[in-house]
């Protein structure tokens, strides 16, 4: 596995140091090194599936994911202002780690994104 596919294994496995904002049995929280808002957190399952199309497999850990992703969004303040969930799938989308992670972005107005 390349370095940048088992970038995220490290994270979970506290071999490399992270941000992290929340954690349950089967996900982790953490803040990404490269915000792109004022809250930029990704989440994780900690088992790797290599996008959300994989992770779609597993429906419960993928509502899990979500799960969490509401909950930072409730720890940072961003519920009722809102914020954005994003999968970056392959390579038209800029997915660069292959472990599937949602960045959830917010706390501040989000532009719209596209081409
Ligand atoms: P992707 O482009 O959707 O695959 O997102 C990968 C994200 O991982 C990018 O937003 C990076 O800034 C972020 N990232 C890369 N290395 C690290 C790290 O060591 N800690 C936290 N986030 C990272």
């Amino acid at each position: 596995m390349s370095e940048a596919e088992n970038l995220f294994e490290r994270i979970i496995a506290r071999e490399i140091p992270a941000e992290i904002v929340h954690e349950t049995s089967n996900t982790l929280a953490f803040r990404d090194i490269n915000p792109q808002a004022k809250t930029h957190v990704l989440v994780v399952p900690k088992t790797r599936y290599r996008n959300v199309a994989e992770l779609a497999a597993e429906p419960r850990l993928l509502a899990e994911v979500i799960t969490t992703a509401r909950t930072v969004a409730e720890l940072e303040g961003i519920v009722e202002s809102g914020y954005r969930v994003v999968f970056n799938t392959e390579r038209d989308a800029g997915q660069t780690v292959f472990h599937v992670h949602a960045h959830v972005l917010g706390g501040e107005q989000l532009g719209f994104f596209g081409r």
